[in-house]
Formats: C-alpha cells, structure tokens, sequence
C-alpha cells in the first residue's frame, strides 16, 4: 500500500496513536511516517515504553525504521513479512509491559505460526490496561470469540520501579463475530487487594470500602513476591460472556479507603449503565475485532481514546467503526470486518 503520513497530536495526541498505528502498518504491509509523535503529552516524544513498542514492531515483522530513540518526535517504519516466534522484550523501566503488548499483538494474531512473548516491565500501571484486566477482560473476551491466547504474571512490577514480567502464548487466530449486545445476568463480583511491602492493615481498609459499596463483592487478598512496593484494588465483574475488570493504585497521597472507593464506584456505575464493554476495552477491541469477523457492543460514550483510533483504522483500512446512542447512557459500537468490508 503507499505509504501514510500520520500526525501524532490529532485526537487525543497520545501513545496509542503511535501504537495502533503500528500494529495496522503492519497488518496493511503499509510504510508510515509519523511525526509530532504524543504531541498532546506535557512531554512530547518517544518515551521507554514507547521506544520499546516501535522497536517490537520493527522486530516482529523485520522492519526498517528511522527515529528510534528516546524523546524522538519522528519515525519512518516500513513493515516486511511478520514473523511469529519467541520473542523477549524489556522496557527497561516502569513503562507497561501491555502497551508493548497491544503494539505487536494484532499482527501476531494473523501470523502464520504460534507466537511466545516474553515481556519485561510494568504490569501494574496507572493509565495502562492492568495486568488482570489485561488477562480477564482483553484476552478473556477475544477467548470467547474463539482466539487461542493464555497469560502467566510471573512477576508484579508496580510503578516506579517496575521489574515485572509476563508471558503470553498466541496461536494464529481470527476473532468469530462478537456479539454483546444483550447480557445475562452478572454472575459474581470479585474484589482483589494486592499488597507489596506496605502495611497489611491497608487491605482491611480497602476491603471494608469495597464491601461497603458492593455487599454481595468475594474478597481476596495477595501479598506476592515482588520488587515493589506496591498496591493495587481490582474489582471484576463477571458474567458468562464477558468478565470487566476496574483498577485503582494506591498512592501516598490517597487515602487508601479512597483508593477502594473510587474503584467499587466505577464498577457500580458499569453495573448501572447496563453497558457489556467499558471505555477502555472499547478501544482496545477494535483493532483486534476487525481483523476478524468484526463484533457489536454495547459501552459507554465513546473517548477521545476510542474516536482516535477509529479514525486511525478508517485512514489504514476505510474501515468505519460506528457509534450510536441507544439510551442515555448507553452506545452501541459496531466494528465491521476487514475481510468482508474489503470483498463488498
Ligand atoms: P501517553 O502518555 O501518550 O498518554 P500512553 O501510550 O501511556 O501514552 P495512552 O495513549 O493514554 O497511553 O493509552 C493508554 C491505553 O491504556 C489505552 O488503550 C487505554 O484504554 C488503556 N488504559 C488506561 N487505563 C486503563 C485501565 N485502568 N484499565 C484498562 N485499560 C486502561
């Protein structure tokens, strides 16, 4: 395909314009230049995280690539065959080992062989899919439509000091066609404290607030071995269907009963809406459903995040992903499929 320019600070100006066009050069075979790269971030440019991702990219599918180092504003990336494989990636800080992850998974999906990724870094990270939501709701959701994918935490890395690591095993798959549109009836709600070289007293506090909040929630609490330290409250849940994972990190500053509070009420208000996808597995499951046969969703009010990436796809692809309001707090998201939108 001839190649395409992208500006990195249209929409909502962050990584995952960097990202999502990456995993679609790929998927397209299309070379690309994207310059003004996070252009919308206080601290514009390639960070780790993102360093590490574009070179992922480049190595799965034997790319070239110009601009590859950190604060770079500009890259050129032409993809070659992608090549599935055992593969070892590090960010070499906090950055997240998923938004590495997210950069080269979509063209792993459509390898021709089974794929082994090791990933070193941040699981655990504020502004990044976390690694139970990662594993729960990501992947969980791309099972039910039939894609072979399994995950191990083999270590937590909380942010700033990180040193995670995750495996991930992919056996070349195209997603069946998703359909959420009409949910069963929740099956559980799990809360999660996990605590890493704090005071043991703070999952006590955050589980009362959950339960507060949520009466009929399960509680568990881990301790695992990690550098840390760390903390984090995950509430999933779950249903047949889908299992939506919500995160919240414990902070200096935060009350840690905060920190449980403004979890349990972001899981209460999805409860509420009635919704089958939150914002961020929105956007997450775009790129992956049209590779596949597509799927339609109930979720929230599209983001920023989600309006971006569609328009990113529909300049790849033209393909249009659709959004529409169907209650007051209540959208339906349809993603075609690459494969029949390219035969019509
Ligand atoms: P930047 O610093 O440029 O914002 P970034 O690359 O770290 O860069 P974003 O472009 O904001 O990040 O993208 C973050 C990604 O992480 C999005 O896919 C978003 O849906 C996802 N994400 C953020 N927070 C969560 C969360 N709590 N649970 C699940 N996914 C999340």
């Amino acid at each position: 395909m001839a190649h395409i320019t992208i500006n990195g600070s249209q929409g909502e100006g962050g990584g995952q314009i960097l990202r999502s066009s990456l995993a679609l050069s790929m998927i397209t075979q299309t070379p690309i230049s994207i310059h003004s790269i996070r252009g919308k971030r206080k601290s514009p440019g390639l960070k780790n995280q993102h360093l590490t991702s574009v070179r992922a990219a480049a190595t799965v599918c034997n790319g070239e690539l110009t601009g590859d180092y950190l604060g770079s504003g500009k890259i050129s990336f032409s993809p070659s065959t992608i090549t599935a494989g055992n593969y070892l990636f590090d960010t070499g800080t906090a950055g997240s080992c998923f938004l590495v992850f997210q950069t080269i998974f979509p063209a792993l999906m459509i390898a021709s062989e089974p794929s082994h990724l090791t990933i070193r870094g941040g699981t655990h990270n504020l502004m990044a899919p976390p690694a139970e939501f990662v594993d729960r709701s990501f992947l969980g959701t791309l099972r039910s439509v039939g894609v072979s994918t399994s995950m191990l935490l083999n270590r937590y890395g909380y942010y700033p000091q990180g040193g995670g690591e995750i495996e991930i095993s992919l056996d070349p798959s195209r997603p069946n066609f998703l359909n959420l549109t009409d949910l069963s009836p929740i099956r559980s709600i799990v809360g999660e404290t996990v605590l890493i070289k704090k005071q043991q007293n703070i999952a006590t506090v955050q589980n009362e607030e959950l339960r507060a909040i949520i009466p009929s929630i399960e509680l568990t609490n881990h301790s695992p071995f990690a550098v840390g330290p760390g903390n984090s409250v995950t509430v999933t849940v779950n249903r047949d269907e889908i299992s939506q994972v919500f995160t919240g990190f414990g902070k200096r500053e935060t009350p840690p009963n905060i920190t449980a509070r403004v979890v349990a009420l972001k899981a209460k208000e999805y409860i509420t809406s009635g919704v089958a996808v939150d914002s961020h597995l929105t956007d997450q499951l775009m790129i992956p459903l049209l590779l596949g046969n597509g799927g339609k969703f109930t979720c929230p009010k599209p983001t920023l995040h989600a309006t971006t990436n569609a328009e990113i796809m529909r300049m790849f692809t033209g393909a249009e992903i659709r959004f529409e309001q169907i209650s007051e707090n209540q959208w339906m998201c349809e993603v075609p499929s690459l494969r029949s939108f390219r035969d019509q």
